[in-house]
């Protein structure tokens, strides 16, 4: 390849893979060398900054992506420092005539992205933007009088009225490298690992980058997605498909997933199953309205979407928030999830709508309390599906329950974990309770729990609260917002 030929930059986001990658394929289509960058800025982290579980994530996905790329011939070239000045830097260094990227939708990068295509292009430096995140993106779906929408049926109704564009694959061979590479970071002086093994289980569960996508997904289509409709419920259960975190840094598309199961057959086995496929495609739908809400109400990060909820009189109670978030409340299907939690960095979602309901209506503790330990903990931590949880449990979010309906965590656990398997795998100094008992230790006759070598207050807590007053307490604060 001539030095005279321009190269063009492709700038890795969410977007952490090569296949169905609109920006890398526009680039590749190019014919021109092709350098990837990705850029740690100091935007990115305000005002979320990326918890621990999501860098632990990311420190492997980057180095995945790296290893990749190097298979076709290029490489990830990584820097840091503010994007603009690292992009436009990188144009200087590489006489780069071009830079790729697909699009973010957090309101904090919107505007900084059109800050950043707005010097390029004075600069005379051609840029594209692509859609690289979502089946459909905010800015194009409105309702009827031109507005966002708000309800989630509604909206998915129009979206599945739409078109959608078919996933793409990369061209096979080696791609057009430059004739030099720019300087490039490397990724273990990011320290993106914790200091502490707190993440030492994470290898066992997960495989972050393109291919732990890819076996998630066939892992899925191979059998759960056929019972999804039904298996989704039950935590104890292989019935979902774990594709959050790759979802989240886009090391597998919405368009391949959707494609995937619509081509799997699965729909055609039975009646059973094509509710099955429409109820996970539905999910793959919450996500998309959880970055429509975000794109459209930008605050609703930090500020309850229902505005009389700013009012609500939460309670700062740091003593139950910490039993909260050590899994120590005394509830087995909460301590169960929020252990799930700590040790793999995700939660099946029937449990984070309960341990959600807990710590916001049993505990009175403000959801964004939640929202910022979820934030820290989860790999799949992701602003706009954290925000839509966090708010939908609130009861004070769009298409929100309401907030006088509250989980019964025993209950929840009856219904969903029957068996108790999910508590005995996460609560240990349980397994030997029988089942009957499983969901509610304390009401066990005291041989029972003698039998199982369990003593309430030193094996395993005592419940923090009562749930029949603190579900009243929920109630009594909730007509007081709605009576002031
Ligand atoms: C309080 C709370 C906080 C949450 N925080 C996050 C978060 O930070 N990141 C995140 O990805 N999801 C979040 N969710 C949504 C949901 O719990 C997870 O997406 C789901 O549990 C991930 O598991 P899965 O990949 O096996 O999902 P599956 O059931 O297999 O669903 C497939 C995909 O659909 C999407 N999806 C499923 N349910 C939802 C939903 N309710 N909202 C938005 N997208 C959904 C996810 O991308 C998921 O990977 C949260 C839910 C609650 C109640």
């Amino acid at each position: 390849m001539s030095r005279k030929v321009a190269p063009v930059l492709v700038w890795f986001r969410l977007d952490l893979r090569l296949d169905d990658n609109p920006a890398l394929q526009r680039a590749l289509q190019s014919g021109k060398p092709v350098i990837p960058v990705y850029v740690r800025s100091p935007e990115d982290e305000k005002p979320w900054a990326a918890g621990a579980a999501s860098n632990w994530w990311l420190h492997h996905s980057l180095r995945r992506l790296d290893g990749r790329l190097r298979e076709r011939g290029l490489r990830l070239v990584r820097r840091s420092g503010p994007a603009e000045s690292v992009i436009g830097g990188l144009v200087d260094e590489t006489g780069a005539d071009s830079v790729y990227w697909n699009r973010r939708y957090e309101p904090a990068l919107v505007g900084r992205d059109a800050r950043i295509k707005k010097a390029l292009q004075a600069r005379g430096i051609d840029i594209k933007s692509h859609n690289g995140l979502l089946l459909f993106e905010p800015h194009a779906v409105k309702n009827k009088s031109g507005r966002p929408f708000q309800v989630f049926t509604p909206f998915w109704k129009h979206c599945c009225q739409r078109e959608t564009t078919a996933p793409v694959s990369p061209p096979r061979g080696r791609w057009t490298a430059p004739v030099e590479w720019p300087r490039s970071e490397n990724v273990d002086d990011w320290a993106l690992l914790p200091e502490i093994d707190w993440a030492a289980a994470f290898p066992a569960v997960w495989l972050p980058g393109e291919e732990g996508a890819r076996q998630r997904l066939e892992a899925f289509l191979d059998g759960p997605v056929r019972e999804y409709g039904n298996g989704r419920n039950f935590p104890g259960r292989e019935g979902v498909s774990r594709l959050s975190p790759h979802l989240h840094f886009g090391e597998i598309s919405a368009r391949r997933v959707r494609s995937a199961v619509l081509e799997s057959g699965a729909a055609e086995r039975s009646k059973a199953a094509r509710q099955s496929v429409d109820s996970f495609l539905g999910e793959i739908g919450w996500r998309e309205f959880a970055h429509h809400l975000l794109y459209h109400f930008p605050d609703t990060t930090d500020k309850p979407l229902k505005g009389e909820f700013t009012r609500f009189p939460w309670r700062n109670d740091r003593r139950a928030l910490r039993a909260w978030r050590k899994g120590r409340t005394g509830y087995p299907f909460v301590d169960a999830g929020m252990r799930q939690l700590w040790r793999t960095g995700w939660l099946h979602n029937r449990a984070r709508m309960v341990v959600g309901s807990f710590l916001v209506k049993d505990l009175l503790i403000a959801w964004q309390e939640g929202a910022r330990w979820f934030w820290d903990t989860l790999v799949d931590a992701d602003l706009a599906s954290n925000t839509l949880g966090w708010q939908w449990v609130g009861g004070c979010g769009a298409d929100a329950a309401p907030y006088f309906r509250v989980f019964n965590p025993v209950l929840q656990g009856r219904k969903f974990d029957p068996r108790g398997d999910y508590v005995r795998e996460w609560v240990p100094e349980l397994a030997k309770v029988p089942d009957k008992w499983i969901h509610g230790p304390w009401e066990a006759p005291a041989g029972v729990l003698a039998d199982a070598g369990v003593a309430l207050g030193k094996d395993y807590p005592h419940p923090i609260v009562d749930h029949k007053s603190a579900r009243q307490r929920a109630l009594r604060a909730y007509q007081r917002l709605k009576g002031g």
